[in-house]
């Protein structure tokens, strides 16, 4: 029928057997749940950076941020606003990283699109990514015009 082919293969989009996250949102694996709101879930990290680490995830199956349709972008700021608020309430923190992992090189374990929230409080010790200089004003022009064309 291809009514139910239709919907069968959206489901299956939506929803990767072998993935971690997916478990989780379907509630075959457990999860400390703190956000469960239209299509965004939001839980704790099991290996927190700092107590109250919360991973924000849209429930569908996105691989990276690249895969993840704009118009989920209301929803999406709307709960990371949200639980971010009340990461930092209930940890007293006074600062909220908020990181996104995109692909293996940039260290992503699980290939479910996710935000990771971070609550900071003042000498944490958390020390994030080292930086470096440009070469010349020359080079960092360059990388300028060439990511302004890959924009388009
Ligand atoms: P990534 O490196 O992909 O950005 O981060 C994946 C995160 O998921 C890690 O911080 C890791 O601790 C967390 N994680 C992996 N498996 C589980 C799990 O089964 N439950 C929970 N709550 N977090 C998980
Ligand atoms: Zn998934």
């Amino acid at each position: 029928m291809i009514v139910h082919s239709w919907v069968v293969s959206n489901v299956e989009r939506a929803v990767n057997q072998d993935c971690i996250f997916c478990k989780i949102i379907a509630g075959e694996i457990p999860s400390a749940k703190i956000y469960d709101h239209g299509g965004i879930y939001a839980f704790l990290d099991i290996a927190p950076v700092n107590k109250g680490h919360a991973l924000v995830v849209p429930k569908k199956h996105y691989a990276t941020l690249f895969d993840v349709p704009p118009d989920l972008g209301r929803e999406l700021t709307t709960a990371l606003q949200a639980v971010g608020r009340a990461v930092m309430a209930a940890t007293g923190a006074t600062g909220l990283n908020v990181g996104m992992n995109n692909f293996e090189a940039a260290g992503q374990l699980v290939h479910h699109a996710h935000f990771h929230l971070i609550p900071r409080h003042a000498g944490d010790g958390l020390t994030l990514w080292t930086q470096h200089a440009y070469e010349s004003v020359e080079e960092m022009q360059k990388l300028t015009q060439a990511i302004r064309s890959a924009i388009g």
